[in-house]
Protein backbone atom coordinates (compact mmCIF):
# COMPACT_ATOMS: atom_id res chain seq x y z
CA UNK A 1 0.00 0.00 0.00
CA UNK A 2 2.63 2.35 1.11
CA UNK A 3 4.57 1.52 -2.40
CA UNK A 4 1.23 2.00 -4.42
CA UNK A 5 1.12 5.53 -2.38
CA UNK A 6 4.62 6.54 -3.11
CA UNK A 7 4.03 5.36 -6.91
CA UNK A 8 1.05 8.07 -6.91
CA UNK A 9 2.93 10.50 -5.79
CA UNK A 10 5.85 10.12 -7.90
CA UNK A 11 2.96 10.26 -10.96
CA UNK A 12 1.92 13.80 -9.37
CA UNK A 13 5.70 15.16 -9.15
CA UNK A 14 6.12 13.71 -12.74
CA UNK A 15 2.91 15.72 -14.02
CA UNK A 16 3.93 18.66 -12.21
CA UNK A 17 7.21 18.67 -13.59
CA UNK A 18 5.31 18.30 -16.92
CA UNK A 19 2.98 21.06 -16.30
CA UNK A 20 5.68 23.33 -15.29
CA UNK A 21 7.47 22.84 -18.04
CA UNK A 22 4.73 23.32 -19.89
CA UNK A 23 3.95 26.44 -18.81
CA UNK A 24 7.54 28.03 -19.13
CA UNK A 25 7.06 28.44 -23.09
CA UNK A 26 5.52 31.89 -22.27
CA UNK A 27 6.85 34.57 -20.08
CA UNK A 28 3.26 35.34 -18.77
CA UNK A 29 2.76 32.17 -16.70
CA UNK A 30 6.70 31.04 -16.84
CA UNK A 31 6.87 32.18 -12.94
CA UNK A 32 3.67 29.92 -11.69
CA UNK A 33 5.43 27.24 -14.35
CA UNK A 34 8.57 27.57 -12.32
CA UNK A 35 6.25 27.39 -9.06
CA UNK A 36 4.59 24.01 -10.14
CA UNK A 37 7.96 22.48 -10.98
CA UNK A 38 9.50 23.52 -7.47
CA UNK A 39 6.29 21.89 -6.15
CA UNK A 40 7.37 18.59 -7.86
CA UNK A 41 10.51 18.34 -6.87
CA UNK A 42 9.70 19.10 -3.08
CA UNK A 43 6.80 16.21 -3.37
CA UNK A 44 9.11 13.95 -5.27
CA UNK A 45 12.47 14.49 -2.11
CA UNK A 46 8.71 14.55 0.44
CA UNK A 47 8.10 10.73 -1.24
CA UNK A 48 11.58 9.52 -1.45
CA UNK A 49 12.53 10.70 2.62
CA UNK A 50 9.08 8.89 3.24
CA UNK A 51 10.83 5.52 1.87
CA UNK A 52 12.92 5.36 5.24
CA UNK A 53 15.57 2.59 3.50
CA UNK A 54 16.88 5.32 1.57
CA UNK A 55 19.50 6.85 4.13
CA UNK A 56 20.15 8.07 7.34
CA UNK A 57 17.99 11.44 8.17
CA UNK A 58 20.72 13.01 10.09
CA UNK A 59 22.78 13.15 6.37
CA UNK A 60 19.72 14.20 4.79
CA UNK A 61 19.78 17.03 6.86
CA UNK A 62 23.40 17.85 6.30
CA UNK A 63 22.96 17.52 2.81
CA UNK A 64 19.47 19.72 2.38
CA UNK A 65 21.54 22.40 4.75
CA UNK A 66 24.93 22.67 3.01
CA UNK A 67 23.38 22.07 -0.25
CA UNK A 68 20.30 24.14 0.32
CA UNK A 69 22.64 26.89 1.84
CA UNK A 70 24.89 27.02 -1.11
CA UNK A 71 22.38 27.38 -3.35
CA UNK A 72 20.26 30.29 -1.33
CA UNK A 73 23.44 32.31 -1.27
CA UNK A 74 24.38 31.57 -4.88
CA UNK A 75 20.75 32.33 -6.69
CA UNK A 76 20.79 35.84 -3.98
CA UNK A 77 24.03 36.87 -4.74
CA UNK A 78 24.25 36.22 -8.32
CA UNK A 79 23.74 39.45 -10.94
CA UNK A 80 21.76 38.93 -13.96
CA UNK A 81 24.81 39.10 -16.38
CA UNK A 82 26.00 35.86 -13.86
CA UNK A 83 23.24 34.16 -14.37
CA UNK A 84 24.89 31.54 -17.33
CA UNK A 85 27.70 30.78 -14.74
CA UNK A 86 25.17 29.63 -12.37
CA UNK A 87 23.02 27.58 -14.98
CA UNK A 88 26.47 25.99 -15.95
CA UNK A 89 27.55 25.48 -12.25
CA UNK A 90 23.88 24.08 -11.46
CA UNK A 91 24.47 21.56 -14.47
CA UNK A 92 27.89 20.28 -12.80
CA UNK A 93 26.34 19.47 -10.05
CA UNK A 94 23.43 17.70 -11.36
CA UNK A 95 26.01 15.33 -13.26
CA UNK A 96 28.37 15.16 -10.54
CA UNK A 97 24.90 14.05 -8.20
CA UNK A 98 24.15 10.98 -10.79
CA UNK A 99 27.43 10.14 -11.38
CA UNK A 100 27.50 9.48 -7.38
CA UNK A 101 24.27 7.75 -7.38
CA UNK A 102 25.71 5.28 -9.38
CA UNK A 103 28.81 5.17 -7.75
CA UNK A 104 26.91 4.49 -4.13
CA UNK A 105 25.29 2.29 -6.39
CA UNK A 106 27.98 0.06 -7.77
CA UNK A 107 29.48 -0.02 -4.00
CA UNK A 108 25.89 -1.07 -2.69
CA UNK A 109 25.25 -3.57 -5.15
CA UNK A 110 27.34 -4.04 -7.63
CA UNK A 111 27.01 -3.53 -11.36
CA UNK A 112 24.16 -5.98 -11.12
CA UNK A 113 22.10 -7.50 -14.22
CA UNK A 114 23.28 -5.98 -18.08
CA UNK A 115 20.59 -3.40 -17.81
CA UNK A 116 21.41 -2.01 -14.71
CA UNK A 117 25.65 -2.18 -15.55
CA UNK A 118 24.98 -0.39 -19.11
CA UNK A 119 22.65 2.13 -16.98
CA UNK A 120 25.30 2.71 -14.43
CA UNK A 121 28.25 3.34 -17.08
CA UNK A 122 26.35 5.55 -19.13
CA UNK A 123 25.40 7.42 -15.80
CA UNK A 124 28.97 7.80 -14.68
CA UNK A 125 30.27 8.22 -18.15
CA UNK A 126 27.70 11.30 -18.98
CA UNK A 127 27.32 12.44 -14.97
CA UNK A 128 31.27 12.75 -14.81
CA UNK A 129 31.33 14.52 -17.97
CA UNK A 130 28.79 16.64 -17.33
CA UNK A 131 30.34 17.83 -14.05
CA UNK A 132 33.94 18.81 -15.37
CA UNK A 133 32.88 20.25 -18.73
CA UNK A 134 30.54 22.27 -16.89
CA UNK A 135 33.10 23.88 -14.60
CA UNK A 136 35.13 24.49 -17.41
CA UNK A 137 32.40 26.51 -19.29
CA UNK A 138 31.93 28.29 -15.43
CA UNK A 139 35.27 29.08 -15.50
CA UNK A 140 35.35 30.02 -19.11
CA UNK A 141 32.35 32.28 -18.32
CA UNK A 142 33.77 34.32 -15.29
CA UNK A 143 37.11 34.77 -16.94
CA UNK A 144 38.97 32.31 -14.35
CA UNK A 145 39.89 30.17 -17.59
CA UNK A 146 40.88 31.70 -21.15
CA UNK A 147 37.53 32.55 -23.39
CA UNK A 148 39.44 31.37 -26.63
CA UNK A 149 39.89 28.01 -27.80
CA UNK A 150 42.35 26.28 -25.76
CA UNK A 151 44.01 23.73 -27.85
CA UNK A 152 47.33 21.31 -27.47
CA UNK A 153 49.19 18.91 -29.63
CA UNK A 154 47.66 15.39 -29.34
CA UNK A 155 44.19 16.89 -29.09
CA UNK A 156 43.15 15.37 -31.76
CA UNK A 157 44.19 12.38 -30.66
CA UNK A 158 43.02 12.35 -27.00
CA UNK A 159 39.46 12.71 -26.97
CA UNK A 160 39.00 9.79 -29.21
CA UNK A 161 41.30 7.54 -27.18
CA UNK A 162 39.61 8.74 -23.82
CA UNK A 163 36.05 7.74 -25.83
CA UNK A 164 37.11 4.25 -26.72
CA UNK A 165 38.60 3.65 -23.12
CA UNK A 166 34.89 4.73 -22.02
CA UNK A 167 33.61 2.31 -24.12
CA UNK A 168 35.55 -0.43 -23.08
CA UNK A 169 35.18 0.55 -19.17
CA UNK A 170 31.22 -0.05 -19.85
CA UNK A 171 31.34 -2.81 -21.67
CA UNK A 172 33.91 -4.86 -18.71
CA UNK A 173 31.57 -3.37 -16.46
CA UNK A 174 28.40 -5.60 -17.96
CA UNK A 175 30.77 -8.56 -18.00
CA UNK A 176 30.93 -8.15 -14.33
CA UNK A 177 33.67 -10.34 -12.64
CA UNK A 178 37.26 -9.08 -10.93
CA UNK A 179 37.93 -6.98 -13.81
CA UNK A 180 34.52 -4.94 -13.55
CA UNK A 181 35.81 -2.83 -10.43
CA UNK A 182 38.82 -1.60 -12.00
CA UNK A 183 36.65 -0.91 -15.61
CA UNK A 184 34.14 1.34 -12.82
CA UNK A 185 36.25 3.62 -11.51
CA UNK A 186 38.75 3.92 -15.15
CA UNK A 187 35.71 4.83 -16.62
CA UNK A 188 35.12 7.53 -13.54
CA UNK A 189 38.70 9.04 -14.26
CA UNK A 190 38.36 8.30 -17.83
CA UNK A 191 35.06 10.83 -17.97
CA UNK A 192 36.09 13.18 -15.33
CA UNK A 193 39.31 13.99 -17.93
CA UNK A 194 36.96 13.90 -21.14
CA UNK A 195 34.80 16.71 -19.87
CA UNK A 196 37.53 19.02 -19.42
CA UNK A 197 39.39 17.92 -22.74
CA UNK A 198 36.19 18.71 -25.05
CA UNK A 199 34.89 21.90 -23.30
CA UNK A 200 38.43 23.24 -23.16
CA UNK A 201 39.04 23.90 -27.06
CA UNK A 202 35.59 25.14 -27.67
CA UNK A 203 35.62 29.19 -27.85
CA UNK A 204 33.46 31.74 -25.40
CA UNK A 205 31.60 32.67 -28.52
CA UNK A 206 30.18 28.82 -28.62
CA UNK A 207 29.76 28.69 -24.43
CA UNK A 208 25.56 29.12 -24.73
CA UNK A 209 25.00 26.46 -26.86
CA UNK A 210 27.63 24.70 -25.13
CA UNK A 211 26.11 25.04 -21.03
CA UNK A 212 22.07 23.91 -23.22
CA UNK A 213 24.08 21.01 -24.06
CA UNK A 214 25.65 20.22 -20.71
CA UNK A 215 21.93 21.13 -19.41
CA UNK A 216 20.83 18.12 -21.75
CA UNK A 217 23.43 15.70 -20.75
CA UNK A 218 23.05 16.52 -17.00
CA UNK A 219 19.70 15.30 -17.76
CA UNK A 220 20.38 11.96 -19.37
CA UNK A 221 22.65 11.12 -16.53
CA UNK A 222 19.73 11.76 -14.32
CA UNK A 223 17.71 9.53 -16.47
CA UNK A 224 20.15 6.74 -16.74
CA UNK A 225 20.57 7.12 -12.81
CA UNK A 226 17.06 6.04 -12.18
CA UNK A 227 16.96 3.35 -14.20
CA UNK A 228 19.99 2.16 -12.13
CA UNK A 229 18.45 2.32 -8.69
CA UNK A 230 15.01 1.84 -10.37
CA UNK A 231 13.12 5.19 -9.92
CA UNK A 232 10.60 6.13 -12.25
CA UNK A 233 10.88 9.70 -11.38
CA UNK A 234 14.63 10.17 -11.69
CA UNK A 235 14.04 8.45 -15.10
CA UNK A 236 10.56 10.86 -16.07
CA UNK A 237 12.18 14.06 -15.10
CA UNK A 238 15.73 13.08 -16.22
CA UNK A 239 14.25 12.70 -20.01
CA UNK A 240 12.33 15.95 -19.52
CA UNK A 241 15.71 17.61 -18.42
CA UNK A 242 17.47 15.92 -21.61
CA UNK A 243 14.60 16.49 -24.08
CA UNK A 244 14.24 20.27 -23.16
CA UNK A 245 17.87 20.98 -22.98
CA UNK A 246 18.25 19.25 -26.38
CA UNK A 247 15.42 21.51 -27.91
CA UNK A 248 17.37 24.42 -26.33
CA UNK A 249 20.72 23.15 -28.00
CA UNK A 250 18.97 23.04 -31.45
CA UNK A 251 17.76 26.37 -31.38
CA UNK A 252 20.93 28.04 -30.28
CA UNK A 253 22.64 26.63 -32.92
CA UNK A 254 19.79 27.45 -35.48
CA UNK A 255 20.01 31.11 -34.18
CA UNK A 256 23.82 31.34 -34.32
CA UNK A 257 24.11 29.69 -37.02
CA UNK A 258 25.89 26.68 -35.98
CA UNK A 259 25.73 23.19 -35.69
CA UNK A 260 26.08 21.18 -33.00
CA UNK A 261 29.10 19.07 -34.25
CA UNK A 262 30.60 22.32 -35.68
CA UNK A 263 30.86 23.80 -31.70
CA UNK A 264 32.13 20.39 -30.24
CA UNK A 265 34.47 20.20 -32.92
CA UNK A 266 35.64 23.86 -31.25
CA UNK A 267 37.69 26.62 -32.12
CA UNK A 268 35.11 29.06 -32.96
CA UNK A 269 34.99 32.24 -29.98
CA UNK A 270 37.20 34.59 -28.47
CA UNK A 271 37.41 36.13 -24.70
CA UNK A 272 35.04 38.59 -26.65
CA UNK A 273 35.10 42.41 -25.86
CA UNK A 274 38.55 44.50 -25.28
CA UNK A 275 40.06 46.98 -27.92
CA UNK A 276 38.61 49.08 -30.30
CA UNK A 277 38.21 48.30 -33.46
CA UNK A 278 40.83 50.12 -36.43
CA UNK A 279 39.16 53.04 -37.88
CA UNK A 280 41.19 52.85 -41.00
CA UNK A 281 39.48 55.33 -43.80
CA UNK A 282 36.09 54.98 -42.28
CA UNK A 283 34.61 57.58 -40.00
CA UNK A 284 31.24 57.61 -37.53
CA UNK A 285 28.72 59.87 -37.09
CA UNK A 286 28.42 60.69 -33.43
CA UNK A 287 24.97 62.19 -31.54
CA UNK A 288 23.79 63.15 -28.41
CA UNK A 289 20.94 63.03 -25.88
CA UNK A 290 19.78 66.52 -26.95
CA UNK A 291 19.81 65.50 -30.58
CA UNK A 292 18.59 61.89 -30.18
CA UNK A 293 15.49 63.27 -27.84
CA UNK A 294 14.12 65.61 -31.15
CA UNK A 295 14.67 62.42 -33.79
CA UNK A 296 12.98 60.02 -31.08
CA UNK A 297 10.24 62.10 -30.07
CA UNK A 298 8.97 63.05 -33.82
CA UNK A 299 9.42 59.40 -35.22
CA UNK A 300 6.15 57.52 -35.90
CA UNK A 301 8.46 53.95 -35.40
CA UNK A 302 10.86 52.90 -32.97
CA UNK A 303 11.96 49.40 -32.44
CA UNK A 304 14.67 49.16 -29.48
CA UNK A 305 17.01 46.21 -29.50
CA UNK A 306 18.60 45.47 -26.26
CA UNK A 307 21.82 43.67 -26.02
CA UNK A 308 24.22 42.50 -23.19
CA UNK A 309 25.20 45.74 -22.43
CA UNK A 310 21.81 47.09 -21.64
CA UNK A 311 21.92 43.87 -18.69
CA UNK A 312 25.65 45.12 -17.54
CA UNK A 313 24.34 48.99 -17.55
CA UNK A 314 21.29 47.87 -15.56
CA UNK A 315 19.57 50.74 -17.99
CA UNK A 316 16.50 48.68 -18.23
CA UNK A 317 13.80 51.00 -16.16
CA UNK A 318 15.46 53.97 -17.38
CA UNK A 319 14.40 52.01 -20.70
CA UNK A 320 10.92 51.68 -20.34
CA UNK A 321 10.80 54.71 -18.76
CA UNK A 322 12.11 56.72 -22.15
CA UNK A 323 9.48 53.75 -24.12
CA UNK A 324 6.86 55.01 -21.94
CA UNK A 325 7.50 59.05 -22.63
CA UNK A 326 8.06 58.28 -26.22
CA UNK A 327 3.96 56.15 -26.28
CA UNK A 328 2.75 59.29 -24.81
CA UNK A 329 3.55 61.07 -27.58
CA UNK A 330 2.12 58.33 -29.92
CA UNK A 331 5.73 57.26 -30.85
CA UNK A 332 4.89 53.33 -31.74
CA UNK A 333 7.78 51.38 -29.38
CA UNK A 334 8.13 47.72 -29.71
CA UNK A 335 11.40 45.87 -28.35
CA UNK A 336 13.05 43.05 -30.87
CA UNK A 337 14.42 40.24 -29.25
CA UNK A 338 17.36 38.15 -30.75
CA UNK A 339 17.28 34.07 -29.24
CA UNK A 340 20.83 34.80 -28.46
CA UNK A 341 20.99 38.61 -27.04
CA UNK A 342 23.06 39.02 -23.66
CA UNK A 343 24.48 35.90 -22.25
CA UNK A 344 21.68 33.19 -21.66
CA UNK A 345 18.74 32.38 -23.88
CA UNK A 346 16.05 34.69 -22.67
CA UNK A 347 18.57 37.25 -21.01
CA UNK A 348 16.74 40.10 -22.83
CA UNK A 349 13.32 38.66 -22.07
CA UNK A 350 13.81 38.46 -17.88
CA UNK A 351 15.50 41.89 -18.00
CA UNK A 352 12.46 43.83 -19.40
CA UNK A 353 9.93 41.92 -17.88
CA UNK A 354 11.93 42.75 -14.33
CA UNK A 355 11.31 46.31 -15.23
CA UNK A 356 7.46 45.42 -15.91
CA UNK A 357 7.43 46.05 -19.97
CA UNK A 358 4.85 44.11 -21.55
CA UNK A 359 5.06 41.06 -22.60
CA UNK A 360 3.19 41.99 -26.20
CA UNK A 361 5.45 44.83 -26.87
CA UNK A 362 8.14 42.40 -27.61
CA UNK A 363 8.95 40.68 -31.05
CA UNK A 364 10.93 37.74 -31.69
CA UNK A 365 13.39 38.07 -34.73
CA UNK A 366 11.76 36.27 -37.36
CA UNK A 367 8.17 38.34 -36.01
CA UNK A 368 10.10 42.15 -36.60
CA UNK A 369 12.86 41.76 -39.27
CA UNK A 370 10.52 42.32 -41.93
CA UNK A 371 9.27 45.97 -40.09
CA UNK A 372 12.91 47.28 -39.62
CA UNK A 373 13.21 48.53 -43.57
CA UNK A 374 9.99 50.53 -42.46
CA UNK A 375 10.74 52.00 -39.29
CA UNK A 376 11.99 55.58 -38.37
CA UNK A 377 14.38 54.64 -35.67
CA UNK A 378 16.26 52.07 -34.50
CA UNK A 379 17.37 52.61 -30.68
CA UNK A 380 20.22 49.03 -30.38
CA UNK A 381 21.15 49.35 -26.60
CA UNK A 382 24.18 47.71 -25.96
CA UNK A 383 23.98 45.14 -28.71
CA UNK A 384 26.45 44.39 -30.61
CA UNK A 385 26.96 40.71 -32.59
CA UNK A 386 23.43 40.12 -33.20
CA UNK A 387 23.11 43.52 -35.39
CA UNK A 388 26.28 42.79 -37.28
CA UNK A 389 25.20 43.08 -41.08
CA UNK A 390 28.60 41.04 -41.50
CA UNK A 391 26.63 37.83 -40.45
CA UNK A 392 24.37 38.43 -43.45
CA UNK A 393 27.09 40.05 -46.22
CA UNK A 394 30.74 38.82 -45.36
CA UNK A 395 31.34 35.33 -46.12
CA UNK A 396 34.44 35.46 -44.63
CA UNK A 397 33.08 36.81 -41.40
CA UNK A 398 33.10 33.83 -38.26
CA UNK A 399 29.54 34.68 -37.95
CA UNK A 400 28.45 34.88 -41.44
CA UNK A 401 25.51 33.22 -41.76
CA UNK A 402 23.88 33.81 -37.95
CA UNK A 403 20.23 35.23 -38.23
CA UNK A 404 20.53 38.92 -37.29
CA UNK A 405 18.33 41.93 -36.50
CA UNK A 406 18.03 43.73 -39.58
CA UNK A 407 18.79 47.29 -38.05
CA UNK A 408 20.53 48.51 -40.63
CA UNK A 409 17.83 48.78 -42.49
CA UNK A 410 16.05 51.04 -40.93
CA UNK A 411 15.55 54.68 -41.95
CA UNK A 412 17.85 55.96 -38.89
CA UNK A 413 19.80 52.77 -36.38
CA UNK A 414 20.91 54.50 -33.09
CA UNK A 415 23.59 52.11 -31.09
CA UNK A 416 24.21 53.49 -27.39
CA UNK A 417 27.40 51.95 -26.19
CA UNK A 418 30.54 52.99 -24.85
CA UNK A 419 33.00 52.78 -28.01
CA UNK A 420 33.80 50.69 -30.51
CA UNK A 421 34.81 47.69 -29.26
CA UNK A 422 33.58 43.98 -30.37
CA UNK A 423 30.50 42.17 -28.68
CA UNK A 424 31.36 38.55 -27.61
CA UNK A 425 32.45 37.11 -30.94
CA UNK A 426 35.38 39.91 -30.58
CA UNK A 427 34.37 40.93 -34.36
CA UNK A 428 34.14 44.67 -36.05
CA UNK A 429 30.94 45.60 -37.00
CA UNK A 430 30.62 47.73 -39.82
CA UNK A 431 26.84 48.91 -38.76
CA UNK A 432 28.70 51.31 -36.92
CA UNK A 433 30.01 52.82 -39.56
CA UNK A 434 27.08 52.92 -42.17
CA UNK A 435 25.57 55.99 -42.99
CA UNK A 436 22.24 56.07 -41.57
CA UNK A 437 23.82 54.64 -38.24
CA UNK A 438 24.51 57.47 -35.27
CA UNK A 439 26.44 56.64 -32.16
CA UNK A 440 26.25 57.32 -29.03
CA UNK A 441 28.81 56.59 -27.13
CA UNK A 442 27.85 56.09 -23.19
CA UNK A 443 26.77 53.80 -20.36
CA UNK A 444 24.01 52.83 -21.46
CA UNK A 445 22.14 53.81 -18.09
CA UNK A 446 23.59 57.27 -17.87
CA UNK A 447 22.88 57.69 -22.06
CA UNK A 448 19.18 56.77 -21.49
CA UNK A 449 18.55 58.71 -18.09
CA UNK A 450 20.00 61.74 -20.10
CA UNK A 451 17.78 60.93 -23.07
CA UNK A 452 14.18 60.64 -20.74
CA UNK A 453 15.21 63.77 -19.32
CA UNK A 454 15.89 65.55 -22.90
CA UNK A 455 12.12 64.07 -24.19
CA UNK A 456 10.33 64.96 -20.99
CA UNK A 457 11.31 68.53 -22.27
CA UNK A 458 11.09 68.16 -25.92
P1 LIG B 1 27.58 41.60 -27.51
O1 LIG B 1 28.37 40.84 -26.51
O2 LIG B 1 27.79 41.29 -28.94
O3 LIG B 1 27.84 43.17 -27.35
C1 LIG B 1 27.56 43.81 -26.16
C2 LIG B 1 28.01 45.24 -26.29
O4 LIG B 1 27.56 45.91 -25.12
C3 LIG B 1 29.52 45.40 -26.32
O5 LIG B 1 29.98 45.61 -27.64
C4 LIG B 1 29.80 46.57 -25.39
O6 LIG B 1 30.39 47.64 -26.11
C5 LIG B 1 28.41 47.01 -24.92
N1 LIG B 1 28.39 47.33 -23.51
C6 LIG B 1 28.96 46.69 -22.49
N2 LIG B 1 28.74 47.34 -21.34
C7 LIG B 1 28.01 48.43 -21.66
C8 LIG B 1 27.47 49.50 -20.90
N3 LIG B 1 27.64 49.59 -19.57
N4 LIG B 1 26.77 50.45 -21.55
C9 LIG B 1 26.59 50.38 -22.88
N5 LIG B 1 27.08 49.40 -23.64
C10 LIG B 1 27.79 48.43 -23.04
O7 LIG B 1 26.06 41.46 -27.08
P2 LIG B 1 24.80 40.96 -27.91
O8 LIG B 1 23.71 40.91 -26.91
O9 LIG B 1 24.62 41.75 -29.16
O10 LIG B 1 25.16 39.50 -28.40
C11 LIG B 1 25.30 38.43 -27.51
C12 LIG B 1 26.56 37.69 -27.81
O11 LIG B 1 26.83 36.85 -26.72
C13 LIG B 1 26.45 36.82 -29.04
O12 LIG B 1 27.71 36.70 -29.67
C14 LIG B 1 26.05 35.48 -28.45
O13 LIG B 1 26.39 34.41 -29.28
C15 LIG B 1 26.86 35.48 -27.17
N6 LIG B 1 26.32 34.71 -26.08
C16 LIG B 1 24.97 34.59 -25.93
C17 LIG B 1 24.45 33.88 -24.91
C18 LIG B 1 22.98 33.70 -24.82
O14 LIG B 1 22.53 32.61 -24.54
N7 LIG B 1 22.23 34.76 -25.03
C19 LIG B 1 25.33 33.29 -23.85
C20 LIG B 1 26.76 33.56 -24.05
C21 LIG B 1 27.20 34.24 -25.15
P3 LIG B 1 31.28 48.75 -25.34
O15 LIG B 1 32.31 48.00 -24.59
O16 LIG B 1 31.81 49.60 -26.44
O17 LIG B 1 30.34 49.49 -24.45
Amino acid sequence: MVGELEQILYLVAAALFIVGLKRLSSPATARSGNRLASIGMLLAVVTTLLDQGVIDYPWLAVGLVIGGGIGAVLARRVAMTGMPELVAAFNGFGGGASALVAASQYLAQGEGELVTAIALGLSVLVGAITFTGSFVAFGKLNGKIPGRPVTYTGQRVVDPVLGIAAIVGIVLLTLGGEGAEVAFWALLGVSVLLGVTRVLPIGGGDMPVVIAFLNSLSGVAASMAGFAIDSTVLIISGALVGASGLILTNIMVKAMNRTLLDVLAGGFGGDGGGGGADLGDRTVRRTSADDLAIVLAYANSVIVVPGYGLAVAQAQHALRELADLLAAKDVDVRYAIHPVAGRMPGHMNVLLAEADVSYDRLYDLEDINADFSHTDVVLVVGANDVVNPAAREDPSSPIYGMPILDVDKAQTCVVVKRSLSPGFAGIDNPLFYRENTLMFFADAKSAIEDLVREVRQS
